[in-house]
This record gives C-alpha cells, sequence and structure tokens, in this order.
C-alpha cells in the first residue's frame, strides 16, 4: 500500500494550492475523482482578484494572495497571472449614501480605492445608462483579471517539483482511520494509506467529512451561472473596467472581444457538475439590457459552477475538533482562486507548525475565524 503524509482530496484551485506549500515538508498526493483537474467550479470562475470582495478574512486572504500572484517565484508563471481590470460597483441615485460607505469601508483596507461621481462613472464606462450609475460607483483600480489557468498550472507544477503526486480518475470512496492513520478506498477498489486527509472536495466537502466520520460544516453549494457574448462592432472593450450593480444582481467583464456576464445567481444545489439554467440566463440579458446600452442577441458560451459557502461565508480551515487527522480548507464560495494562494499557505503553517503566517495574522485573521470547530463542535 502506498504511504503519505497528506492525502489532498480534490484538485481545484484550493487542492493544488494546498499541494504546493504542503509539499516541500511532507508526502503528499493528490486525489482527483475526475480525468482533468479543476474540471469542477475552478474552471468556471469570473477570475476577478477584488480585495474589496468578502467578509473581512476573505479580503485581508486576498490581499495575501495578491502579494504572491503579483510578484510569483521564478518559474511559477511564464507571463503575469495578474493583469490590470478594474472595477466598478455602479449603484442608482437612492443607493448613493451606502455607496459612499461602502467606498470609506473599503478603503481602509486597500486604499486606492475611491467613490466616483456619476459623470466618472460613465466616463469609464460609456455602455452604462445614466439611472444605473446615478449614485455614483465603488471604483477599485486594482482589481485584476486572473489567469486562472496559469495560476493552476503553477501550483501543480510546483507541488510535483517537491515530489507531490496526483491522482486522476481517484474518486475518494470510503475513509477509515486505524491504527493512527487513514486507510483511504478508491473508487476502483485501491487502497491508499496517509496520516492526514486535506478535504479540499469544494461542493463536496461536507461529503468527504461524512466519511472520515466529520459533523457536518453546514456547506451550501450555490449555482451561479455564466455566459459570454460579443462586443458590439466597432467598440474598443478591452480596457474597461468590470461592472457589478451595487445590488449584486448582475455583472458584466470584458474578455477578448466579448464579454463575460452573469445574473450573479446563488440558487442552492446538491454537489453536481452544475449547468445553466435558460431562466438565469434570460433574467442575466434583461438585467443588462435594462441597465446598460448593450444588445446581447446571441450567446458565444454559457455554463454554471458552484460556490460553496458555510453561514458566515468564511473559509473552514484547520483540523477537525473530534476526528483526529482530518484537516478542512473549504468554503471558498465566490473567492477561491483570489484567495488561493495565501489559504494554501495559511493550510500548510497551521496543518504543519500548528499556527496562522505571521504576516496573514497582521491583516487581522484569526485561527477561530476560520476554524472548523465552530461549526461541528458539539
Ligand atoms: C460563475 C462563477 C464565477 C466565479 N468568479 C470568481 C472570481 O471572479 N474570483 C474568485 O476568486 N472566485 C470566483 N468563483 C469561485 C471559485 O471558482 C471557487 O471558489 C473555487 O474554484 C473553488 O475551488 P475548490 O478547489 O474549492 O473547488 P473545485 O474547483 O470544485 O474542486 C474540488 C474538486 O474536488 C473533487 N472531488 C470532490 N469529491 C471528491 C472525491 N470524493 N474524491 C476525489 N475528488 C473529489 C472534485 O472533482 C473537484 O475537482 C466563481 C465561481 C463561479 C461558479
Amino acid at each position: 500500500m502506498q504511504e503519505f503524509d497528506f492525502a489532498i482530496v480534490g484538485a481545484g484551485i484550493a487542492g493544488v494550492s494546498a499541494a504546493y506549500h504542503f509539499a516541500p515538508r511532507a508526502r503528499v498526493i493528490i486525489l482527483e475523482r475526475e480525468h482533468v483537474p479543476a474540471y469542477h467550479t475552478t474552471g468556471r470562475s469570473a477570475a476577478l482578484h477584488s480585495e474589496t470582495y468578502g467578509s473581512a478574512e476573505i479580503r485581508a486572504i486576498t490581499v495575501a494572495t495578491g502579494r504572491f500572484y503579483r510578484n510569483p517565484p521564478p518559474g511559477f508563471a511564464e507571463r503575469p497571472v495578474l493583469t490590470p481590470r478594474g472595477a466598478l460597483i455602479a449603484g442608482r441615485a437612492e443607493q448613493q449614501p451606502a455607496l459612499q460607505k461602502a467606498a470609506a469601508e473599503y478603503a481602509s483596507l486597500v486604499p486606492s480605492v475611491r467613490w466616483l461621481e456619476p459623470p466618472e462613472v460613465l466616463a469609464r464606462q460609456p455602455l452604462l445608462k445614466p439611472e444605473a450609475a446615478g449614485g455614483g460607483a465603488v471604483f477599485e483600480p486594482e482589481a485584476d483579471d486572473m489567469d486562472v489557468a496559469a495560476i493552476h498550472a503553477g501550483f501543480l507544477r510546483g507541488a510535483r517539483a517537491a515530489g507531490a503526486v496526483l491522482r486522476l480518475n481517484a474518486e475518494v470512496a470510503a475513509l477509515d482511520r486505524k491504527n493512527g492513520r487513514w486507510e483511504i478506498r478508491l473508487g476502483d477498489g485501491e487502497t491508499i494509506a496517509a496520516a492526514n486527509i486535506v478535504n479540499t472536495s469544494g461542493a463536496w466537502a461536507d461529503v468527504v467529512g461524512g466519511l472520515a466520520g466529520a459533523r457536518p460544516v453546514g456547506l451550501v453549494p450555490k449555482r451561479r451561472t455564466a455566459f459570454t457574448f460579443d462586443a458590439p462592432a466597432g467598440v474598443a472593450i478591452e480596457k474597461m473596467p468590470m461592472v457589478i450593480d451595487f445590488d449584486e444582481s448582475w455583472y458584466i467583464k470584458p474578455e477578448v472581444g466579448q464579454f463575460l456576464a452573469s445574473p450573479a445567481d446563488e440558487t442552492p444545489s446538491p454537489p453536481c457538475d452544475a449547468q445553466p439554467d435558460e431562466m438565469d440566463i434570460a433574467i442575466a440579458v434583461d438585467r443588462i439590457e435594462t441597465a446598460t446600452t448593450l444588445q446581447i442577441r446571441r450567446l458565444k458560451n454559457k455554463w454554471a459552477g458552484l460556490r460553496s459557502f458555510v453561514s458566515d461565508k468564511n473559509l473552514v480551515v484547520g483540523y477537525d475538533g473530534s476526528v483526529p487527522g482530518f484537516f478542512w480548507l473549504a468554503g471558498q464560495g465566490g473567492y477561491g482562486i483570489q484567495t488561493g494562494a495565501a489559504a494554501g499557505r495559511l493550510a500548510a503553517s497551521l496543518a504543519l507548525d500548528g499556527k496562522l503566517p505571521a504576516d496573514i495574522v497582521e491583516l487581522g485573521v484569526t485561527e477561530a475565524a476560520l476554524s472548523p470547530g465552530r461549526f461541528t463542535q458539539r
């Protein structure tokens, strides 16, 4: 039987970042059920790195991750993995006080964030109708596009270089703790042994926790739909910022020659291979055509993915309080890529050193805020 220190379940962004940070110090295997890594949520994101999005802890871990993505170690990727985009959170006239309050709050963590007057919003994003920007906007100039494929590949390459093994078509079907180690039975009947499990199984995190006998953290996978469509002929969109409406009921993000769009839906779903729903797409088209001058005639591509949240929308990171050798790295919600690097690093630090890295503590993150015990303690 092959024997490892850590068996990481799932090869999305959480699994490969964990492997990258654990592998220099431990024997690591990544077990992925699908025939390719990043098949589920990681391959379906909108790829924005926003330091104003999410809870205070999520924003802090995003800041720490930005430091890694902006200056990765040599050989991590061939090109920069972050490129400037900018993001506008725009609102109607009656939302102006709330927008100004949000801008002030975000600026305390990200000093470049500021509130823009309606005319400035329209100058930066002329496709918005004036009424959709009547309250101005929170402007985050340092929000960046992420090259998710390059980031995922960089973590995987680095993990393998440090000795980690990736097994595809390797569903974790059963977990038994015997004599202080886990016997991991795969879907094909093979058994692998590891001292510890790292649960990075995304939407399936409570299912995998259940295999180990852990109490659920109450993870709720929520489907989010996305699609792309061509930009209007003759309009140069490459330098335009992403626009998110203040109610988070739609967004559009320029990509090469096209827009990526979403109704920002959050429909609870069992863990599965999520598919887009035509009604959600129709809702998005209507909202975007109402708020902008865009006419969406034909979709180029459409998909959906599961963003999985616990009740406080923070990450769940740490050893389970009741099941020895079972480590959670779950609850990535809508922030798994933008928190990816620092989440993997803080997981390795907690698992191997029993404490968070000092730079992440300095940003205001505590072990208690991430602990699975906040949901699983009896
Ligand atoms: C439309 C959309 C837009 C988004 N936009 C952004 C964004 O702009 N910025 C951002 O940071 N995030 C964004 N996200 C969220 C981000 O994509 C997720 O937070 C992140 O991908 C979650 O990564 P993960 O590794 O936890 O999960 P996943 O990528 O789903 O990986 C989990 C893996 O575990 C495997 N697995 C499960 N059970 C088992 C088992 N029993 N045995 C073996 N393997 C198993 C699965 O096959 C899967 O590959 C978006 C998501 C969506 C859907």
